[in-house]
Order: structure tokens, then sequence, then C-alpha cells
């Protein structure tokens, strides 16, 4: 890589996490649950209009308390996606549960909610919408199905912190939500996560599975006299430090938002000419749907051979990657889970998709340089 190379994802600080950091060390109190965690939930819950919010180690992990908390158990099956990151299945697999893959739109590669009734079998027990690329999935269509046929909801948000749907947060909707600050986000803590509880019914519940299957919440507010084993949980919370570290980057998420959202149009505008040609289709936000430019792909034409483009981008100094080879058709989607239906877009799609560089301080000049050479590499290989 030369010197002027632009790198794909570079996480950003705010500035203050070493301070928050400091602060904690200095409380001399490092576990979960203390004042910097209670500061995080606090502000999810309020900013996000939740019932109850729990930080995580991950998204993952958060997945896997949702798994919990349903009482998957062997054969149920679970509607999601097969365009998606591994964690989305693999939380369900790890109680037994069976991932059920559905196609995608076209606009916006999100579940096609179109096709999710028809894959509701009497094993069916819960939806898993994917919010690719921060930008929503057709909620009200989807909460409709689940309800009709007595399914949970689980909105897998992991990309789309401070977007939302029809003026709802993403994550705000299901029966959960699940978050990720993993360091490529938008809002991180190096690895790290939430879950989000929508329906009051699972608040207690959630809370034990979170700290080793007890009832040690209710102990630290006093309303148990001592702590017991209550049912199967596990440790899902992270410690202080991961808390106070996110608690710099929380208080400026908006800021964080509105940064990347103005590299992200910096894009479409400098890529309108592209797709007027035909090398390549942009993102497609719906109108009543916020996103917070997690990300900022292309699709490229099929005539364009992909692996081409990203080897003139590497060679030119711009690191731009594709994104997730679908789950149906990798070892552990085909032993663990099926398909339901054609799963043609999911196919199609992931095969034409790059992702370009966005990055809370990469400059007009660097997107500049790099639509430049990806209209290059587009020229070269559509031509070949
Ligand atoms: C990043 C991501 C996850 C996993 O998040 P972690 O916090 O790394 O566990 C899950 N689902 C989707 C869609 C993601 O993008």
């Amino acid at each position: 890589m030369s010197s002027d190379s632009i790198e794909f994802n570079r996480p950003y600080m705010t500035g203050n996490e070493l301070q928050y950091i400091a602060e904690a060390n200095e409380g001399h109190r490092l576990a979960g649950d203390g004042p910097f965690t209670k500061r995080c939930h606090e502000w999810l819950e309020i900013h996000m209009g939740v019932q109850k919010a729990l930080l995580t180690h991950s998204c993952t992990a958060a997945l896997e308390m949702c798994a919990l908390l349903l009482d998957i158990v062997p054969g149920d099956e679970i509607i999601m996606p097969s365009y998606t990151f591994v964690s989305t299945a693999n939380a369900f697999v790890l109680r037994g549960g069976v991932p059920v893959f559905v196609d995608i739109r076209e606009d916006t590669l999100n579940l096609d909610e179109s096709l999710v009734e028809a894959a509701v079998t009497s094993r069916t027990r819960a939806i898993v919408p994917v919010h690719y690329a921060g930008v929503s999935c057709e909620m009200d269509a989807l909460m409709g199905i689940a309800r009709r046929h007595e399914l949970a909801v689980v909105e897998d948000a992991a990309q789309g912190v401070e977007s939302t749907y029809k003026g709802r947060k993403l994550g705000s909707i299901g029966t959960f939500g699940t978050l990720s600050f993993h360091e490529t986000k938008n809002v991180i803590s190096g690895e790290g996560g939430a879950l989000l509880v929508n329906d009051a019914a699972y608040t207690t519940r959630a809370e034990i599975i979170r700290e080793k299957g007890t009832d040690r919440s209710r102990f630290f507010r006093g309303e148990v006299d001592k702590y017991t084993w209550q049912e199967a949980g596990s440790s899902f919370l992270p410690g202080e430090l991961i808390a106070a570290f996110l608690w710099a980057q929380l208080e400026r998420s908006s800021a964080i938002t509105r940064t990347r959202l103005d590299a992200w149009a910096n894009y479409h505008a400098l890529l309108a000419p592209l797709e007027v040609k035909g090398m390549l289709r942009r993102p497609h936000i719906p109108t009543y749907c916020e996103h917070n430019a997690h990300m900022y792909y292309v699709l490229l034409s099929p005539e364009i051979d992909r692996q081409v483009v990203l080897d003139v981008l590497k060679a030119n100094g711009v690191n731009s990657v594709f994104h997730y080879v679908p789950l149906h058709s990798s070892p552990g989607g085909r032993r663990y889970g099926r398909t339901h239906g054609s799963l043609e877009v999911t196919d199609r799609k992931s095969e034409q998709l790059i992702r370009l560089p966005l990055w809370v301080g990469l400059t007009l000049a660097q997107q500049e340089r790099i639509v430049a050479v990806l209209t290059k590499a587009c020229s070269v290989t559509g031509s070949m």
C-alpha cells in the first residue's frame, strides 16, 4: 500500500474516551453495570424510545440473548435474509433453531416482506429483519405478518444506530432490537452492543439472562434481599471501561451521523453520472426512512467484472471491499439452515456490490479521487 492510500474504515474517536476511562478507573468501579453503563442505558432508553436497553459484549451477544428469551428449541424456525452477517443466524443455531432464508428486495437489499408470509410454518417462531446499510426494512408489513402468526420480531439493527423508519428509531419497533458498537460501525466501543427490549413482558428475564441467570440486577436495586440462580443465562454484560468509552461516543452520536451523512451525500452526487451511463446503481433510500450513512455501496452493472474493479481500486490506493457471502451458500448455512423459494436477488446482488471507504475525516478531495479511480476501473472492465 502506498502512503497516500485510503483505508476502507478508520475508527473515529471523539477525544473524551480516555478521560472517561480514567474516571471509571479512579472510581474503582470496573465490573459491569456501574455509573457509565447506567448513563449509556438511560441515553439509549430515552434517545431510542425503548422500554429497556441493556449493554452487551456485542450485537452477537444481544442476538444470543434473544434466542434464549424466546426459548428457541431444536427445530424452531426463524425467518431471515441470507444476505446478512453470520451472527444473525448463528445466535439461533446455538439453540438448535433453523434459519429459513428468504430473498431480499432489489432496491434496499433488505428482506423482501412480500415473500415472508409464505415462508411461515407451524414451527416458525420469529422473523429477523436486518436493516442493511442502516436503511430500514418494511417494518409495517413485517409487524403485520408477525401479529397474524404470533411471531416475535428481532430487529438486527447492528448497522442502524440513529436511523429511523417513519420517525421511529430502528431497534425500537420489533419485540427486540439489537445494536452493534463494533469498531466498523458508526458509534463504537471496539467490541460492544446492546439489547433493546420493547415488550415489557421480557424485561425481567432479559436482566436475569444477562447476569448469569441470576436476579442480581433486582438485588442491586434493593428489590430482593439476596440474589439466586433463576434460569439458564450467561455473562452478557461488558465492563465499565467499555461503557466509559461508549459513553464518549453516544454523547456525540448525532454529530457523527451528520458528518457521515455529508460524506454519503458527496458520493451520491459524484456517482450520479456513472448511474446515468449505466455503469452502476446507487443505494436507494425510501422516502419514509432516515438512514445513518453507515455504508456507501454501489451495485456494478452485470457486464463489469467486480474483481477487476476492486484490483484497479487497490492498485490506485483505494481500499474498497465487497460484502457478505450469502449464508445459504456458506458451509454453515447449508448445514444448519434451509432456503424458502429462490434466492435469485440475493445471489445476483451480492456479486455486484462493492463498498466504498466511508469514515469521519474522509475528505471531499479523497472522495473525488475514489470516484475518479472507480470511473476509470469501470470503463476498463466494461469495455472488455
Ligand atoms: C456487525 C453486525 C453484526 C455483529 O455485530 P457484533 O457487535 O460484531 O457482534 C450482526 N449483524 C449485522 C447485520 C452486522 O452488521
